[in-house]
């Protein structure tokens, strides 16, 4: 069955408050749309955790730093929502813009630590976006869990950091990235790749995978990195804006996995921003 869409805060709080009295469990899954597998499997986290799920889809302009790409983020609410009807979701919440920035909203969130390095660094008020954001919808919402995807490692850091330094009640949830067969991490932004692109674009996640083979036989990083950056280069990465082995508590430069770590990598093909990351073992001799 086809979840109604919701357009309006009001229509939103009017369901909450029946599910509420009824002494049920909320769940909210926040996305930008174009939906793909990636974004299904949180749906059917939230799904087996909750009695209610709500999923949203919000294009928030407030998180892109390049008018080109918010210009040209892929909007596709009609085949969302029949994706959607396979799932037991129960509100599609697609916020007109005034719900989320009212004529005279002058507030922001802003989330500083796990915030400022990676993306922080490389989108300048990307993570302000993503958390004022985030606290409006986890509010608008009420829901008691919320469920993000592993593949934008560093946000789910910051929206949870977020909820626990606003006091909000939620409990964030992060969820196993989902790859393409050829084991490119699912990204909306895929879809403005060529097939060839895809192709190219495809060879970064086997690069990763040998850096964390590596590490875990007890390499350093540094040298590690420099050939995986040659590799990607040559596999047609223009751009690599990091390519980084951190911990996974604060985000701090490592050297040597001796706690548990991530790597995490953004670079450009064709002209397309991609990012991922991996977990790396922790190191134990
Ligand atoms: P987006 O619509 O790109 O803002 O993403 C909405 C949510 O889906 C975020 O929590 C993302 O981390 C998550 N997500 C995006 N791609 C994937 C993926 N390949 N696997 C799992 N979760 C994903």
């Amino acid at each position: 069955m086809t979840a109604p869409i919701l357009r309006r805060l009001s229509e939103l709080r009017a369901k909450h408050a029946d599910w509420i009295q009824d002494g049920e469990t909320v769940a909210v899954v926040p996305t930008m749309g174009a939906l793909h597998a990636g974004h299904l499997s949180l749906v059917e986290a939230a799904c087996a955790a909750c009695d209610r799920v709500i999923v949203t889809i919000f294009v928030n302009p407030r998180q892109f730093n390049n008018a080109a790409d918010l210009a040209n983020y892929p909007r596709t609410e009609f085949e969302d929502a029949k994706k959607l009807s396979g799932l037991d979701v129960d509100v599609i919440y697609v916020p007109d813009g005034d719900q989320i920035y009212p004529v005279g909203y002058s507030s922001n969130v802003s989330v500083s630590g796990v915030a400022d390095v990676l993306e922080g660094e490389f989108r300048p008020g990307h993570f302000d976006g993503v958390a004022t954001v985030v606290a409006k919808l986890f509010l608008q919402t009420g829901a008691h869990q919320a469920f993000f995807g592993q593949k934008d490692f560093q946000q789910l850091m910051v929206v949870t950091r977020m909820a626990r330094d606003l006091d909000i009640p939620i409990k964030v949830i992060g969820c196993p990235t989902v790859r393409e067969v050829s084991g490119l991490a699912m990204s909306s932004r895929n879809l403005r790749l060529s097939a060839e692109g895809l192709d190219r674009a495809a060879k970064l996640y086997p690069i990763m995978q040998q850096v964390v083979a590596r590490l875990a036989g007890g390499e350093g990083f540094a040298p590690l990195a420099d050939e995986a950056r040659s590799k990607l280069a040559a596999a047609g990465f223009n751009d690599i804006e990091y390519f980084d082995l951190r911990c996974a508590e604060q985000l701090q430069l490592l050297e040597r996995p001796t706690r548990p770590a991530r790597l995490l990598v953004a670079a450009w093909m064709d002209g397309i921003r991609l990012i991922d990351n991996i977990a790396v073992d922790v190191l134990t001799v």
